[in-house]
């Protein structure tokens, strides 16, 4: 299958701090089952003293497992238990910032995530309101932050979105649905167990897994495609081939679907994602909907513009049983198609990437509209 294409970064930028964009990354990662267990170790050297927490925001699915004993919760750390049913809030971050400000008498050594896309945009955007004056959803856009965030940790337990590598944390706030884009927002330290995903649900494994095979289709087939993307994405859509087209066993599969889901988040830093994910954010925007199963609800129907990426993307709900909910946008008005469709236009980078610098001339809101009706 020929999803890769030649390599070019179409517009040039004209400043070198524009073209040759500097990127942090995760400084420091273990890998491994049980690698979970290397936590204590890792944060000792981090505590600043013992009236500095340590923030355990997690998962709420984990509350009653054996998770949470695990936590190597010493001093006055605190483990906060959040739901991960809608997803993260501005509102729910200036909260979350308040209550721990309140609560101790100085400022925490660490916030470390544990959980899905969800949990780990949360601990990424608490750790920079932690010395950032203000509300989180100042903040939304690109580099807007100005001092370094508290000591962050990611540690997921599902695998898909790459939110463990990114340098966003992605926010629904009150008039928009949008990242953190910052150098502060990168994590200080991963931890990827595979062990910890082993309870996932089977179809939310399929849509947060798909959201990494997207990554790497609306990577590879972007404008923006250069060698760094490439490389990471077509060894990220290597693995999703793997992990959903063979029968590996179920170590190995969760092994291999989050370094998927490592390199598709690599691929898309330096690069971008395209059209499923400019129309999701429309679904999750006007519907809540979340971004795994939105990413899917648009790709189904994008055999126009990825034909190749969405006929395999059958396949692998074929083999997984997996079928979308139907008529989801059936009782939407026409101002709400219009709502829907602006959103998505709006993310112009996303639209650049996948259709090129004349996009306006390709992409129209009632072709748009004419996708979100068959969803
Ligand atoms: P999620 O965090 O929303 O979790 C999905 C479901 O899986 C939840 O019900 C959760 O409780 C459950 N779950 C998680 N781990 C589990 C486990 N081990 N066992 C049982 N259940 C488990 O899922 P997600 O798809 O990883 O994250 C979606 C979020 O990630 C969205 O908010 C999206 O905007 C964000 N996202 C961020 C980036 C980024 O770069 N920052 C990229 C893509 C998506
Ligand atoms: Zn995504």
């Amino acid at each position: 299958m020929e999803l890769k294409k030649e390599i070019t970064l179409k517009k040039i930028p004209t400043k070198a701090s524009e073209q040759y964009r500097n990127f942090p990354m995760v400084p420091r990662v273990v890998f491994g089952n049980g690698s979970f267990d290397r936590l204590g170790d890792i944060l000792m050297p981090k505590r600043k003293h013992s009236e500095a927490p340590m923030i355990y925001l997690v998962d709420d699915v984990f509350e009653g497992t054996g998770l949470p004993a695990r936590i190597p919760k010493i001093f006055c750390d605190q483990i906060i238990f959040i739901s991960a049913d809608e997803e993260p809030k501005t509102a729910q971050v200036d909260a979350l910032v308040k209550m721990i400000r309140k609560e101790f008498s100085a400022p925490p050594s660490g916030i470390i995530g544990i959980g899905g896309g969800t949990l780990l945009d949360l601990a990424k955007a608490v750790a920079i309101l932690m010395t950032n004056k203000g509300r989180a959803a100042d903040y939304q856009g690109w580099d807007l932050v100005n001092k370094k965030s508290v000591y962050h940790v990611g540690i997921p337990t599902i695998s898909g979105t790459g939110a463990e590598v990114s340098r966003t944390t992605v926010l629904l706030g009150p008039d928009k649905k949008l990242g953190i884009n910052s150098d502060h927002t990168t994590f200080d330290q991963v931890i990827l167990d595979p062990e910890l995903t082993k309870g996932v649900d089977p179809k939310q494994w399929f849509y947060t897994g798909m959201d990494c095979y997207i990554h790497c289709v609306e990577s590879l087939n972007g404008t923006y495609l250069n060698a760094f993307s490439q490389s990471y994405g077509e060894k990220a859509l290597d693995l999703c081939k793997e992990v959903f087209l063979t029968d590996l066993p179920e170590d190995k599969s969760r092994d291999k679907l989050m370094m998927a889901s490592w390199h598709g988040g690599m691929s898309i830093a330096y690069s971008q994602v395209g059209i499923a994910h400019a129309m999701s954010y429309g679904l999750g925007y006007l519907l809540k909907i979340k971004h795994g199963i939105g990413n899917c609800l648009v790709f189904q129907h994008l055999e126009a513009f990825y034909p190749e990426g969405v006929a395999l993307f059958h396949k692998m709900m074929e083999k997984h049983g997996i079928e979308l909910p139907k008529g989801i946008c059936g009782h939407l008005s026409e101002s709400e198609f219009d709502k829907m469709a602006a959103i998505a236009l709006g993310m112009e980078p996303l639209w650049e990437n996948a259709l090129g610098e004349n996009w306006k001339t390709i992409i129209t809101v009632g072709k748009l509209k004419s996708i979100y009706r068959k969803i």
